[in-house]
């Protein structure tokens, strides 16, 4: 029997008039990397920071059996349940090292043990480590908002878009990155407009379109069918 990490049932979320989310089923279980893919506006990051406990809700969102809705972010960090955003929220004027260490939010007496796995993860991040943030390169700093969530030793990694805007050559090793956290243990939700990439790493994936999930399945499933082919793998 597979433990349930993540369960998502008939979530509806609005911004005022605008209905984000409506009615979405997405279950996450234990050591899965679960891809959500989607154009603009489908409403991938309001699952993921409904996920994260930073929105109202109507339905379920249970981490682990328990609603998000009852829990402040910051405790569903200390839970395990760790974001990564689209906007990386790294301090640009601190070091590589500083950021990492301050990331070490649960569990900060392994900081050094965990920052070394984040080091062996990327070791552009230990190469780099004196660096201000903020002068490091786009993929450099996705590398660092990564490891910025290891440091908290998630048992849910969230990471929303972390792809975006990176050169093909940076992608390897964020591909590579994300393998080896699933290795170490960590599930993880995926939300990436990156349709090819998401399917070279995901177990299942859903896709989303205007706040509702229109396929979902194994890469192997998607990329059979036909209208994930034309409208996503453009073949
Ligand atoms: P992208 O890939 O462009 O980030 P997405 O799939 O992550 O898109 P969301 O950002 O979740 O999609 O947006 C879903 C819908 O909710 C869109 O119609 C968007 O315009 C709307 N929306 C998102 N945030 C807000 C907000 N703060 N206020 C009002 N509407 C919002």
């Amino acid at each position: 029997m597979t433990d349930r990490v993540l369960d998502v049932a008939d979530l509806h979320v609005r911004y005022g008039e605008v209905a984000a989310l409506r009615g979405v089923d997405v279950r996450v279980d234990e050591g899965e990397i679960v891809g959500l893919i989607g154009p603009n506006g489908a409403g991938k990051t309001t699952l993921a920071n409904t996920a994260s406990g930073f929105l109202d809700y109507d339905g379920t969102v249970d981490y682990r059996g328990d609603p998000v809705r009852d829990r402040e972010p910051s405790d569903l960090v200390e839970a395990g349940l760790v974001h990564c955003s689209e906007d990386r929220d790294l301090f640009g004027h601190l070091s590589v090292a500083d950021n990492l260490e301050l990331g070490a939010y649960r569990h900060a007496d392994d900081w050094e043990e965990r920052r070394e796995f984040v080091y062996d993860l990327f070791p552009r991040l230990e190469e780099r480590s004196g660096q201000h943030a903020r002068t490091m390169s786009g993929g450099e700093q996705q590398m660092l908002a990564i490891g910025r969530a290891l440091m908290s030793d998630p048992d849910l990694l969230i990471l929303d878009e972390p792809t975006l805007g990176l050169a093909p050559v940076i992608l390897d090793d964020i591909s590579e990155g994300i393998e080896e956290i699933q290795e170490s243990g960590v599930t993880v939700l995926l939300a990436e407009q990156n349709v090819t990439f998401t399917m070279n790493h995901a177990d299942r994936v859903y896709l989303l379109e205007q706040g509702s999930v229109e396929r979902e399945g194994s890469p192997e499933d998607l990329r059979g069918d036909d209208y994930i082919r034309d409208a996503y793998l453009g073949q």
